[in-house]
C-alpha cells in the first residue's frame, strides 16, 4: 500500500533542533465537538500570531470543523495552507503507518513529524501540534497502544520544541485509563476551555497558556 504523507505545502526542514520554553502536552476533555474545535483553534491560533506553524492530526470530520472555527477567527485558511503554516493529516492514516503490530512505533512517529512539519516555524523553531490519534486507539480499545503514544509524545515534546494538544472526548474514557491519560500530560483543558496543570486529573488549578 502506498501513503500519501506528503500533502501539498509540506516541506522538509530543520525544525527540530533544540527546545524553548517548558513543555507544553495538554489534553482536551471534550463533552461537546464544538468545544474541542474551539479549544483547538484557540491553540493553534495563538501559535499563528506569532508565525509559528501547526500540524493538525484528526479524523476529516474533526479537520473540517476546527478549519471551520478557525474561520470564525477570520483566518484565512486557504493561505495558512498556502504559506505553509498549517498541514492537515488524516488520524487514522499516520496511525496506520507509524504503527508496528497495531503499537505506535516511536522512531516512525517522530519521522513522519520531520516529514511533514510545516516550512514556516517560529521563534525557536516551535510548533504547535494537535492529535487526536490516542482517541482514535482508546475507541478501539486498545489501551496499551494508546499508553505507547502518549508516552512518545510525551518524549517529543521534552527535547524538540513542539506544543501538543491531544482531544479526548470526556465520557468515552473513564476510571482508570482516564487517570493514567490525564497523568501522562502536562494540561487538562476542562470545560471552561482553559489548561489546568494535570496532576493525576483530580485535583487541577489554573494557568495561562
Ligand atoms: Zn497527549
Amino acid at each position: 500500500m502506498t501513503l500519501n504523507l506528503q500533502p501539498s505545502g509540506i516541506v522538509q526542514n530543520a525544525c527540530h533542533s533544540g527546545r524553548g520554553g517548558s513543555p507544553f502536552h495538554a489534553v482536551c476533555l471534550y463533552q461537546e465537538g464544538d468545544q474541542l474545535n474551539a479549544a483547538v483553534a484557540v491553540y493553534l491560533a495563538q501559535g499563528f500570531i506569532r508565525n509559528v506553524g501547526a500540524l493538525v492530526i484528526a479524523t476529516a470530520d474533526h479537520s473540517e470543523h476546527i478549519c471551520a472555527a478557525l474561520r470564525g477567527m477570520s483566518f484565512s485558511i486557504e493561505r495558512l495552507r498556502a504559506g505553509r503554516e498549517l498541514v492537515f493529516l488524516d488520524a487514522d492514516t499516520v496511525l496506520q503507518h507509524i504503527s508496528v503490530n497495531d503499537v505506535p512505533d516511536p522512531l516512525k512517529l517522530r519521522a513522519l513529524i520531520g516529514q511533514t512539519t510545516p516550512l514556516r516555524c517560529g521563534p525557536e523553531s516551535e510548533l504547535r501540534i494537535y492529535s487526536e490519534m490516542t482517541e482514535r486507539m482508546h475507541e478501539r480499545g486498545h489501551e496499551f497502544a494508546a499508553r505507547r503514544l502518549e508516552q512518545t509524545w510525551g518524549d517529543c515534546v521534552a527535547d524538540q520544541p513542539w506544543h501538543l494538544l491531544c482531544g479526548q472526548h470526556d465520557s468515552r474514557l473513564a476510571g482508570r485509563p482516564r487517570r493514567r491519560l490525564c497523568a501522562q500530560h502536562t494540561h487538562v483543558i476542562g470545560p471552561n476551555g482553559l489548561p489546568h496543570p494535570a496532576t493525576g486529573a483530580r485535583s487541577i488549578g489554573r494557568v495561562g497558556w
